[in-house]
């Protein structure tokens, strides 16, 4: 995607601009480095730097629990002391923005007296944070790339050159073959968000708009039950005897609806998939008809606000599964822990799609209206 030549070019610009805006500069700010990733992008960018700078390097763990101020990642050891020194943080890669705006936070918390931000590159179609990129190497499109400095399972690093990543390569072979023969695509929309981020309201002007199917799992197998289908009387002999229903049953039902509903432009599924073996099942049964996953739509809201909207639908509707604290928490804690795989797995698809939730319902639904017109 991006050769080794078009990355140097880049660094030239960005230690151009930084030389400019420290030029003369009397203190000695500190380099941030963001371990893995961003090694080879600080090495090279240090090297053309003219004003005297402290490297400090740092390494984010993942995802540690939940508090109020929503998801927080854990610092690993930051290398050198930060506090009263100006400090410019070196990312490789700013997608979501998830983690730049968690660095930012972390860095100002440690007393640094001024932050700016320099990233080698930028996925703009990702990013929706207010929070400002001081200096940008490169923009690249929404895909899941691995080269210098950049890995797919710590695998890639050491490329010279950056690359796309081909999830399975196979499977592009089958479906450029499928779709000579099959040149009517469907749209396959998954949509993500926590208890409370609108979901349900979005789902319904998605629909109406693009022409969708609307498959959530549950009301499916409440459809297929009534209808007394064989995977229905499967499904409600284990629901009868108290059983969780697997895997294959909520795959055949999903198979089945894709095949059978004719008149609409696409599907948006709700529910599932909900693990990452569920996920790899859609791509195969998508695969057989020469279809890919077109984008996941994923509704983000900070915990304390999942918890402000549970407790405020609770008290309108009375729901018992939204009733008590504990409750609340364990939902939180569960969406967590299950959707997080999740959105690692699309996003090395480069099939993920963030969009604000925090806004009123309209400028929500603006954003993902935007999104799904780009497909
Ligand atoms: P964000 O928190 O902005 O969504 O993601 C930033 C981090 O995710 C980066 O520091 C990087 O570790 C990882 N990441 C995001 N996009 C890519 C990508 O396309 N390739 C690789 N290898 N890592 C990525
Ligand atoms: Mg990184």
């Amino acid at each position: 995607m991006i050769t080794y030549e078009q990355i140097e070019k880049a660094i030239d610009g960005v230690a151009e601009r930084m030389n400019r805006d420290f030029e003369g500069c009397t203190d000695v700010p500190v380099l941030l480095c963001i371990l893995n990733g961003s090694i080879l992008f600080t090495a090279e960018l240090m090297k053309r730097l003219d004003f005297n700078v402290e490297l400090v390097s740092m390494k984010l763990s993942s995802y540690v629990g939940t508090s109020s101020t929503g998801k927080i990642r854990q610092v690993m050891g930051m290398t050198g002391d930060i506090k009263g020194k100006r400090v410019i943080i070196v990312e490789d890669i700013v997608d979501t923005g998830n983690t730049i705006v968690d660095l930012d936070r972390i860095v100002r918390e440690k007393g640094a007296t001024q932050v700016k931000i320099c990233t080698m590159l930028l996925k703009p179609a990702v990013y929706n944070k207010p929070l400002k990129l001081d200096y940008v190497g490169m923009e690249i499109p929404n895909d899941f790339i691995v080269g210098f400095g950049l890995d797919y399972d710590e695998v890639g690093r050491n490329l010279k050159d950056i690359y796309v990543l081909d999830p399975d390569p196979d499977y592009h072979v089958v479906q450029q073959a499928d779709n000579t023969q099959n040149a009517s695509h469907m749209k396959y929309y998954i949509l993500f968000g926590p208890p409370g981020a609108g979901k349900g309201t979005q789902a319904t002007a998605m629909v109406e708009k693009y022409n969708l199917r609307h498959i959530s799992t549950g009301a499916l197998l409440r459809e297929e039950i009534a209808a007394g289908t064989e995977l229905g009387l499967k499904a409600k002999a284990l629901i009868d005897a108290g059983a969780l229903v697997p895997d294959e049953v909520v795959e055949g039902m999903i198979e089945n609806l894709f095949a059978k509903v004719k008149d609409v432009d696409g599907f948006l599924l709700d529910g599932f998939p909900r693990t990452i073996a569920q996920a790899e099942a859609l791509d195969s049964i998508l695969a057989k008809k020469g279809e890919k996953v077109t984008s996941v739509v994923s509704i983000m809201i900070p915990d304390d606000m999942i918890k402000e909207r549970i407790r405020h639908r609770a008290a309108i509707e009375g729901r018992a599964d939204d009733a008590s604290e504990d409750t609340i928490n364990n939902r939180i804690k569960t969406y967590h822990d299950k959707t997080e795989p999740l959105i690692d797995f699309y996003k090395k698809a480069g099939k993920y799609a963030e969009i604000e939730g925090t806004g009123t319902i309209e400028q929500v639904r603006e954003s993902i209206f935007t999104l799904m017109d780009k497909f």
